[in-house]
């Protein structure tokens, strides 16, 4: 299972390339922007607002939650102080594309207190302690914890979504395990470095996205055609293929 892991990974990096995650606001830009190669927040700053973009992603694409931050970053609105002084129902209207608004309000309004509380601790904060304080805040489960600690806080932390579960229940035709199962093939099959494991969950959301949709699956040129057990098992059944742009990118994890 070990090598299959690391495997895909290849084939995935090789097809699309560095993503740049997490998307982050910069002077210029009141929309999140794709760094790729870039792998850890600049300051404390980005990694708040990495963190804010964990929490309203929940449950919603992407796509609706840079509707949000267009009118949070527009009045300078991504602070904690800010988030913590500003009236619930007007902290309500501006995520509201993002679902969910009024429970997400009131998780920003509680995560921005922990985050002042906290904030000159975090250095000093080893994962897996810092992973429990994440999860005893209302709201915050392992896929928003782990999201926190890979993408703003550069640890080691694989993130386990709906995608991957997906995914690696066709490729090698096996039940979806739980999380925190998951999370323990990938992460023992791969170096501990949050840059490779930022990277392969990026990689996974792309292959997702493109090709490994929930229903009806377009085989038919995904990177992972060679090594995808559902593929094989259905080969023939497909008629939907995805035509992309393949680059010619080498990052193995052996020489990563
Ligand atoms: S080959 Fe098909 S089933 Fe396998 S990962 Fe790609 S799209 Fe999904």
């Amino acid at each position: 299972m070990n090598r299959k892991i690391k495997k895909l990974y290849d084939l995935l990096y090789s097809a699309f390339g560095p993503r740049g995650w997490w998307p982050v606001c910069d002077k210029k830009s009141q929309i999140p922007l794709y760094r790729p190669k870039q792998y850890s927040p600049e300051n404390l700053r980005e990694s708040f607002e990495i963190c804010v973009g964990a929490i309203l992603t929940q449950n919603t694409s992407w796509k609706n939650v840079v509707k949000c931050f267009e009118f949070l970053s527009k009045d300078g609105l991504i602070k904690a102080q800010k988030i913590i002084e500003m009236p619930l129902g007007e902290l309500e209207k501006k995520i509201r594309s993002c679902g969910y608004y009024r429970q997400k309000a009131k998780r920003l309004k509680e995560f921005s207190v922990f985050w002042q509380k906290e904030e000159p601790y975090f250095s000093s904060y080893k994962k897996d302690f810092f992973r429990e304080k994440l999860l005893s805040l209302k709201g915050i489960g392992p896929e928003t914890a782990d999201s926190m600690l890979l993408y703003a806080f550069s640890m080691p932390s694989f993130v386990i979504d709906s995608y991957t579960k997906r995914i690696f229940s066709r490729i090698f035709i096996k039940q979806a395990e739980d999380y925190r199962s998951l999370k323990k093939i990938f992460e023992s099959a791969l170096p501990e470095d949050f840059k490779i494991y930022n990277e392969y969950h990026a990689l996974i959301v792309e292959t997702a996205k493109r090709f490994c949709f929930k229903k009806n699956p377009a085989c038919l040129g995904c990177p992972a055609e060679i090594m995808c057990l559902y593929r094989r098992k259905n080969a023939g059944n497909f008629s939907n293929r995805v035509s992309f742009k393949r680059r010619k990118n080498k990052r193995s994890i052996r020489s990563a």
